[in-house]
């Protein structure tokens, strides 16, 4: 089912991220999690893409042994960057035969060890090119799906590399013209700026769902490392003082109540869908979802 119909049946959507685990062991825990974690029904999981194809075949096996081995409907990303046409058909086809429904259409990064590669080799420049390929492929008829949904990453307080937010907005505009029909966010911990972005959606035209991105920490190491990563994420001086209030690394109590506050504001406040960032463990995602304001 597509996301857009998920969402118009039941609002807000619950939705769990996952990354494919790069050993055995990984893999083993990680199917415990998902386990796990679908006896909380969720709407959808998504499984992340290693830009350049990194982590293709286990992104693909994950995909591939959710559908098999649940009843979740499961979201591949996608990414473009360093990949020519006819691999990007090769995945969709894959995908589209695996009974596949959404796609989650990026741009990606260059991966490490090739920030010097020329992007001007690549058949695709933004995520709106691939958006454009997918409606592509679905309209072609050479799909045995009944077509992709084509969700986009949405960046609330902005991506860093176009500082210039009102051509921003015309770049992400583009990207639903091309044929995207939801926007799944990036992790955000002021709700303010998930709201002023939904504003400025709505004066952009654009009327698609949009799913919060929503991260509870678990340790301050791994914030820092969440800071490095994570496009333009910022950390408000409100979460900060908590997080210094812990003693020890682990700030998996502190991160939850921030994200279980979070995550009711947003309810209260309508949003669509809530995508949950799960960083492939269980307990605190099940914490956070036993607190939540759902009917
Ligand atoms: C929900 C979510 C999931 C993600 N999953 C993954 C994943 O699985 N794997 C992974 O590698 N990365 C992932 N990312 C990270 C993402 O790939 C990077 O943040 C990347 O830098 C931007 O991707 P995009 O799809 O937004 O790119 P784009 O939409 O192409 O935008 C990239 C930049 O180019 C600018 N731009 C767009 N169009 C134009 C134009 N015509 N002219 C000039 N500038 C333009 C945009 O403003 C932006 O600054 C994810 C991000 C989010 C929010």
């Amino acid at each position: 089912m597509k996301i857009t119909e998920i969402v118009n049946k039941k609002k807000p959507t619950i939705s769990f991220e996952f990354f494919p685990p790069r050993s055995k062991a990984a893999a083993e825990e990680l199917y415990v999690t998902i386990q796990t974690l679908e006896k909380y029904a969720p709407d959808f999981v998504s499984v992340t893409y290693g830009a350049g194809g990194t982590t293709r075949d286990l992104t693909n096996d994950l995909v591939l042994k959710i559908i098999k081995e649940t009843s979740i409907p499961v979201v591949p990303h996608l990414t473009c960057v360093c990949h020519k046409e006819d691999e990007i058909e090769e995945i969709l086809t894959q995908y589209s035969d695996a009974g596949v429904d959404n796609i989650l259409a990026l741009r990606g990064d260059l991966p490490r060890g090739k920030e010097d590669y020329d992007r001007n080799q690549d058949d695709f420049l933004f995520a709106e090119d691939l958006v454009r390929f997918i409606k592509k492929f679905n309209d072609s008829g050479s799909h045995t799906n009944t077509g992709f949904g084509i969700g986009i990453a949405g960046f609330p307080e902005g991506h860093p590399e176009t500082a210039n937010r009102i051509k921003e907005m015309d770049y992400f505009k583009a990207k639903i013209d091309a044929g995207a029909d939801y926007i799944c966010t990036q992790l955000f911990f002021e709700n303010a700026d998930l709201y002023d972005f939904r504003d400025r959606c709505d004066i952009a035209g654009i009327n698609v769902p949009i799913i919060a991105g929503v991260m509870p920490l678990q340790s301050k190491k791994g914030m820092v490392r969440m800071a490095e990563l994570a496009a333009g994420a910022r950390f408000p001086a409100k979460l900060q003082k908590i997080v210094q209030a812990v003693d020890s690394d682990d700030i998996s109590d502190a991160g939850r109540a921030y994200a279980i506050d979070q995550c009711n504001d947003l309810i209260k406040n309508g949003i669509d869908g809530i995508h949950l960032y799960t960083l492939n463990k269980s307990q605190q995602t099940i914490k956070v979802l036993e607190a939540l304001n759902l009917d």
